[in-house]
């Protein structure tokens, strides 16, 4: 039996105006998906457990199979992780954003206006040089989302993710480690101020211990991969043992090659996986943009590019299941994240065809599931 998993990040929403009413989801032209939910099991799942943040590092979690309320330590160690870094007890990880924060303190852009990877290195480089000690460590990511190790007694501060202060006053860190916080941030103001780029601070939050998670191969039995933009969900096939595998042409924007995706899937289970997990961002991408037309795109490009040539694959293979799900909502109208249960999708072999439409409203009044529990039905014997 081959498993596929299908993310289409944050594509689950609200009713919409501009579409009639209608979400994104019940707007877009998929044949494919429509004809998988006729036959196979849709429901609603939690993929977002009660009292968590919606972010894609806990949605995500619970998608792999894991509880996230058990798993999740932080979302900064599981992007360390990505980056190769592994944490030693003693250690945590922040998240250290290049961000722009104006004169009055008001936070302009979470983003540090978007810098490119070659021009952060100088500025990681240099925050290193000045601020880095045999225990607190700048590590280069990717644009302006970079990872600062620290030890352990940093832990306990309560840090506001950046991208939720966009336009507001900086709320700076509270709690016991704050005033060693702070004081970095404030330093790196001195630092960057040197170099010629729109971000003039360093913001940290997001910390964690280094995450413990039993391997997805001794938990379920399987070898698994995944194909994904996203430094979260490589790092969460990096903390779980699925191979994390590189796509041509795959982004984390509008523009992934979708049927490379879908390629790279197929390639992978003819060649031995038992699992396939093809995360793509669009969906999200569109959500906090607000582009109700690019969300709807996004949705019949998975069903023209991904599910339809997917499903025929497949079919020459052997016999298989997928499940559909995103990791969380996110509403156009709101362009952030819900913690709202989310329409899931489980077809193929052995597989009970209750039947039914893959829409928010379709599974409106079904019960509730555990999103982490998504997996373990995904792979139980038929
Ligand atoms: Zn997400």
């Amino acid at each position: 039996m081959k498993y596929v998993v299908c993310v289409p990040d944050g594509c689950a929403d609200e009713p919409v105006e501009a579409l009639g009413g209608r979400t994104p989801l019940q707007a877009a032209a998929m044949p494919t998906l429509a004809a998988l939910a006729a036959r196979g099991e849709v429901g609603r799942a939690a993929v977002i457990p009660e009292g968590m943040p919606p972010g894609s590092d806990v949605g995500n979690m619970s998608i792999l199979g894991y509880d996230p309320a058990q798993f999740h330590t932080g979302r900064a160690p599981i992007e360390a992780a990505a980056l190769g870094l592994t944490l030693r007890p003693d250690q945590i990880a922040y998240r250290c954003n290049l961000v722009t924060i104006g004169a009055d303190g008001t936070m302009v852009d979470f983003a540090g206006g978007h810098p490119t990877s070659e021009s952060a290195a100088v500025a990681i480089e240099a925050l290193a040089a000045a601020l880095g000690t045999d225990d607190v460590a700048f590590h280069l990511g990717v644009e302006y989302r970079h990872i600062l190790v620290t030890p352990a007694s940093w832990m306990d501060a309560d840090c506001v993710p950046p991208h939720d202060l966009t336009g507001k006053p900086a709320v700076w860190p509270t709690g016991g480690a704050a005033p060693l916080l702070r004081q970095l941030m404030e330093d790196s103001r001195h630092v960057l101020a040197d170099l010629d780029l729109d971000a003039n601070h360093v913001w940290l939050w997001g910390q964690g211990t280094q995450p413990v998670m039993p391997s997805f191969t001794s938990t379920f039995g399987l070898d698994a991969a995944l194909c994904s933009a996203v430094d979260l969900v490589r790092g969460l096939g990096v903390l779980t043992g699925i191979e994390v595998v590189d796509v041509d042409g795959m982004s984390a924007g509008y523009d992934t090659d979708y049927a490379a995706q879908r390629d790279c899937a197929l390639d992978a289970l003819a060649d031995g996986a038992d699992l396939f997990v093809i995360h793509v961002e669009a969906t999200d991408e569109a959500g906090h943009a607000g582009d109700v037309e690019e969300k709807v795109r996004s949705l019949e490009r998975w069903d023209a590019e991904i599910l339809t040539d997917l499903v025929a694959g497949l079919d020459q293979i052997g016999p298989w299941r997928l499940l559909l799900l995103p990791d969380h909502a996110t509403p156009l109208n709101l362009r952030t994240h819900t913690a709202d249960p989310v329409p899931y999708l489980l077809v193929g072999d052995g597989v009970a065809a209750t039947g039914g439409t893959y829409s928010e409203a379709g599974v409106a009044d079904l019960p509730v599931v555990a999103g982490h529990d998504l997996m373990r039905r995904l792979v139980a014997p038929g």
